[in-house]
Formats: C-alpha cells, structure tokens, sequence
C-alpha cells in the first residue's frame, strides 16, 4: 500500500504557533525534550503528543472512578475526578486562548493535573500520608510525576510517559526554583475556578447547602443572584442555580484574563524565560476577586467539606485505606504479584502505596470487601 503522507505536517503546526502565539507563550518547537530521545511525530506537535498519552493512560481512565467531593456512589451527577479535569481543562484552554498562550501545553497539564489522586480524595491523600511518614510521605501532585516518569507501562522502550519536559515541569507544584510557565500558571488558577464553582452547585444539589445561607454568607454569588432574579423574574431554582454558576464562571475567568493581562505588562514579560523566572503567580485574579473567590473557599471548607455526611463518606474512606494498607503490609503475599514485584526497586511501603493510590474508589471499596468479608470471593 502506498504510503500516504499527511498534508499538514507538525512544521507547519510549528510554525503557526510562532505566527499566532505570544511572545511569552511556551513554542512546541522549543521544547526541552524528553528524557528518552524519540523521533518527533510526523504530524503532532510535543505537546499534542503528550496531551494524547495522558488521555490513553491507565490513570487517566480510573479518573472516572475516584471521588471529587462526593464518593463514587454517592449519585450519578456529582462531578468526579474525571469530569472535575474536563470542566477544568475547557477553563483553562479559554484562559490560555485569550492570552494567546499555548493551548496544547494547558490541555495536557491539565488533564494530567490530578492523575496523583488516590480514591477518596483529600481524605485518601492524607490516610497516604500519613501511611508514608516515616516512608518518603505521599502528596498527589509528586505521585502524578511519579505516574507520569515512572508507574504507567504503556511502551517498550522506556517507563512512564516519557512526557515533555515542559508538561513535567507543569505538573510540579509552583515552587521558585523550578522553570515554570505562564500556560502551567493559568491550569492552577483554573482548577481553582473549576472546583469552587462546581462544588457549591454539587453541595446545593445533594442539599448539603442551603441557597438562603450561601446567599448571606457568599457575596459574589449573592450579587450575582440578586442580577438574575431582576433579569429573569420567576426562573425555577434549579435553572437559576445554574445560571448563577454560569454567571460567576464568566466573571472569574474574565477578572482573570484581564488581571493576567496587566501583570504581564506590568512585569514587563517578553519572553517565556520572563515569565519562568518571574517570582510569584502571573496568572492572578484582581485584588477585590482574590478577596471574592478567599470567601467562597472559607465557606465551602466550613459548610461542604466539613458538612458531617462529608466527613462520615471521607472517615470511612480513610479508614478503609488504613486498613487495605496494614493488611497488605503484615502479609504482602496478599498483593497480586505483578505489585509485589515492584518491591525490589521502591521497597514494601511504596510498593503498596503506589497500588492503593491507583485504586479508584470502587475498586478499594471491592477490594476491603474481598480482603474482610469470609463471604466474599477473593
Ligand atoms: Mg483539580
């Protein structure tokens, strides 16, 4: 068969991104690399090719079984890891296009932003880390690196992802002495947009919170109720819920976009190297939405995750993990031998570590069960 050859090759990807992008954008022409030397893809740039590994990885897909807020089978319209990263990604890329910043270096940071997440959520984070601290300790954002540069076997030539250095880099979280990028800086203020809006719709969903009481104590979203109900009379609460969420979306993303946008001129960012070694966030909300968004945040801490039906789903689940892990740890032949054998390289404790961590929440669920219950087949 003859060998077609794709009219649109990734030089000409390359060169529309020094056209089209800013001077500060990251260039997927310049890319650092990877740590194994690969051929570049005929038709994909860097980070397109780091975006589509991350979409087929193993982890990648257990997203959709691990807990956001709300535990998998809690209900069926909670936002999960999974769609937590979708909500996130489609914010962050907005962000990224209108500040004519590389959109596929953000997709792929972001969708691999929570690879690191053990089931439970921040519960099952800190049983880890607890687990682990006389071990090395466990923190998502180093178990998604670790993921990405070591635990995925997907190919033959080298362990993990063999992930850009750029996306790698990334992943890490903002600390002064690394290169970071302004695309990687949009993806954290952009998760933080998508779970504090997305959480306060899942909280007055499940009837955790009450709209009279966030209405008093959230004033953005008081304000932004008061504009609804004067635009639109007698709308049914769960359609103007929605469009409050919508509302307030909107006006973070758009304070963020232009608030990024004086910092850059403000700190005269020129290049991609000005805004690497630029000290602080350059993707920033204004002074009065920093203060706005720091309310929202107080509020859900207090009222959601410490709402006692929050705090029982993640007790059990840190309990669970406690006990998945001391069983495994007292007898690690309980442990299928393909994890046992890691234990050679990274020793018991992070070998059974990085298997619980990758468990989703069903999985751990089923596994106590197998590991507890006489009657249940192992
Ligand atoms: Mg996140």
């Amino acid at each position: 068969m003859k060998k077609q050859r794709p009219k649109v090759l990734r030089e000409h990807f390359e060169q529309s991104e020094d056209e089209r992008l800013a001077s500060y954008a990251v260039k997927s022409g310049e890319s650092r690399g990877r740590v194994f030397k690969e051929p570049e893809h005929v038709f994909r740039t860097a980070f397109q090719r780091d975006r589509d590994r991350i979409v087929y990885s193993t982890a990648f897909r257990r997203l959709e079984y691990k807990t956001q807020v709300f535990v998998n089978h809690e209900g069926d319209h909670y936002r999960t890891r999974l769609t937590h990263t979708v909500e996130m990604t489609l914010i962050a890329r907005t962000v990224g296009r209108a500040l004519r910043l590389n959109e596929d270096l953000i997709e792929a940071v972001a969708l691999a932003h929570d690879l690191g997440h053990g089931p439970f959520g921040h519960a099952g984070e800190a049983a880890l880390a607890r687990l682990m601290k006389d071990h090395g300790g466990f923190e998502h954002n180093q178990q998604c690196l670790r993921l990405v540069e070591e635990l995925e076997e997907s190919y033959s030539n080298f362990p993990g992802l063999n992930l850009t250095s750029e996306v790698r880099e990334g992943l890490k979280k903002h600390d002064h002495s690394q290169v970071r990028s302004l695309e990687a800086d949009v993806v954290d203020v952009a998760d933080s947009i998508a779970y504090n809006c997305h959480d306060l719709d899942d909280g007055l969903r499940a009837g955790l919170l009450d709209l009279e009481t966030t209405r008093s104590s959230i004033s953005i979203w008081n304000h932004i109720l008061g504009d609804i109900e004067r635009k639109y009379r007698s709308l049914p609460q769960n359609i103007k819920i929605k469009t409050a969420i919508r509302f307030m979306m909107n006006q973070l993303v758009m304070d963020l976009i232009e608030q990024t946008e004086q910092n850059i001129k403000k700190f005269k960012i020129h290049s991609c190297k000005d805004a690497a070694s630029h000290k602080g966030h350059l993707a920033s909300f204004s002074p009065p939405f920093s203060g706005l968004m720091r309310e929202l945040k107080q509020f859900l801490q207090v009222n959601l995750y410490e709402h006692y039906r929050v705090v029982r789903m993640t007790e059990k689940g840190q309990r669970f993990i406690q006990e998945i892990f001391e069983v495994y740890v007292d007898k690690p032949k309980q442990l299928p031998p393909q994890v046992l054998e890691r234990k050679k390289k990274y020793g018991l404790e992070r070998c059974v570590c990085d298997y619980i961590a990758g468990m989703t929440d069903r999985f751990a669920l089923d596994e106590r069960q197998r590991l507890f219950s006489p009657y249940e087949r192992v």
